[in-house]
């Protein structure tokens, strides 16, 4: 074993003032797998970063242990502090489509970095990526670029808002549009792990304009409607959900919540900042036949895959309601860094072989997908543990509960201790799922038969931790 001064990856080292004693400690392993470098880094993120992390789901709270630290990562293979590689099912929680350090973006994001990070002006890389967004979603008639999902989501809620002159939000239990104080409402995952229903710090005068339904059901939302007539902004939700698990929409319901916002005089948002370009190049309004015409969404938000794994979100649509944003309009917005020249460079490099190659792209993913699914699932029922699965393309969650997951409330019925044996499990053989059970996994172009071999094979053994 090595000592710890100078542990960690490229320029970082640990501080000599690390305790010996938690290098010994038996969370410095993970089954056979050295972690210390990991504890050791676990340990002085927490004197720095509240919780240790700059994001509460990667502590790793629902499945329990530590995380492993990443230093490097190359298609679909994470690479730990410790030398330990691991099979990557989160892809980033959804942005690496192509797998990590996708040439391409590596080549432009180092291009532009060359000719400065940030100008705060205008340049022609915006309506580049711009043109791009639009090929693969034509309900965008006029975008803007902001720098994460939440920002997207914040901004259409407040253009919503704007547009119509009333206050009222209607999303649905488990989606989560990011943490802006009024989204902040029954907004699975990340809360949903942690067990609280909000956040603390959203005034009750702001939730109060929140309106949560159970997904999956319009007959909640046409009531909804009625109980607050004319007014109702928007219904966003996110079309086929991730943010509790993966669960897809119900036939007839996305067309049902488009017919209903429109007799309503109410905006429709799709969230995409999950779905875009992952479960097409259109997303899941180009999957369901909602992405032109009458059927599209009025506004749409992106992120994730859009910026090739640099902070980047969009959010667009319909050219009327885009018009209203400052400085045309009265709805202000604005952002030092949107636009960023290198998360631009990135996103053009990532929608550009996108386009050229979406045929043979889907298809894989859809391939390997389902056989990683399916293939599990298998395992699961060998081992006489009932699981549902939940896929759509290359998105998708093992509940572990017997019933069918349709909504929030189906998926909270999960054996969350069970998933934490599996998550724990996997991660010791050399697989890193989502930890959380409402999350979904996600699978690259990177992925191929060795992966697919290399989840089965650590499946196998981690469905007896499950059912020990
Ligand atoms: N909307 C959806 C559907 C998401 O999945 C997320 C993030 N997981 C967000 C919005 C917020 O995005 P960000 O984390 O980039 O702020």
């Amino acid at each position: 074993m090595r000592s710890v001064d100078g542990v960690v990856g490229p320029s970082v080292a640990v501080r000599p003032s690390v305790p010996v004693t938690l290098i010994l400690s038996a969370m410095a392993h993970v089954g056979n797998r050295v972690m210390v470098r990991s504890a050791a880094l676990q340990e002085r993120a927490e004197k720095y970063l509240a919780g240790g992390v700059d994001s509460p789901v990667r502590a790793f709270r629902a499945v329990g242990g530590h995380p492993p630290f990443v230093v490097s990562a190359n298609g679909a293979t994470l690479v730990d502090a410790d030398g330990n590689k691991y099979v990557d099912m989160f892809g980033s929680w959804g942005p690496m489509l192509f797998g990590h350090a996708f040439p391409p973006a590596v080549a432009a994001i180092c291009d532009a970095a060359a000719r400065s990070a940030s100008f705060g002006a205008s340049t022609p890389a915006e309506a580049d990526l711009a043109d791009l967004v639009q090929r693969c979603f034509p309900s965008m008639q006029k975008m803007r670029f902001v720098s994460s999902g939440t920002e997207a989501c914040m901004s259409a809620i407040r253009l919503a808002r704007g547009f119509t002159g009333r206050p009222f939000v209607i999303k649905f239990e488990g989606c989560y549009h990011g943490h802006s104080d009024g989204l902040l409402v029954k907004a699975g995952s990340g809360v949903a792990t942690f067990g609280i229903p909000g956040s603390a710090g959203v005034p009750d005068e702001t939730a109060m304009h929140t309106l949560a339904l159970p997904y999956n059901d319009l007959g909640a939302v046409e009531a909804a409607f009625e109980a607050h007539p004319e007014l109702v902004a928007c219904v966003i939700v996110e079309p086929v959900v991730g943010n509790a698990g993966t669960i897809a929409p119900a036939a007839g319901y996305l067309a049902g919540l488009r017919a209903l916002t429109k007799k309503h005089g109410a905006l429709l948002i799709f969230d995409e900042v999950m779905t875009g370009f992952r479960l097409s190049a259109g997303g899941a309004q180009e999957l369901y036949g909602m992405h032109v015409g009458d059927a599209a969404p009025d506004l749409t938000t992106l992120g994730k895959i859009v910026g090739g794994g640099l902070p980047v979100g969009v959010f667009g649509g319909r050219a009327e309601v885009m018009d209203k944003l400052a400085p045309l309009g009265p709805v202000y917005q604005a952002g030092t860094l949107s636009g960023n020249p290198l998360a631009m460079a990135a996103g053009i490099a990532t929608l550009g072989h996108l386009l050229v190659h979406r045929k043979e792209i889907y298809a894989g993913l859809e391939e390997t997908t389902a056989a990683i699914a399916d293939g599990v699932a298998k395992i699961a029922a060998e081992h006489g543990i009932a699981l549902t699965t939940n896929r759509v393309g290359s998105m998708f969650t093992w509940f572990f509960t017997p019933t069918a997951v349709t909504d929030f409330a189906s998926a909270s019925a999960s054996d969350t201790a069970a998933f934490a044996r599996f998550h724990r499990g996997m991660l010791e053989r050399g697989v890193w799922l989502p930890p959380s059970q409402y999350e979904a996994a996600f699978v690259s172009t990177a992925h191929g038969e060795r992966e697919v071999e290399m989840v089965f094979a650590a499946a196998r053994e981690a469905m007896k931790d499950v059912v020990r």
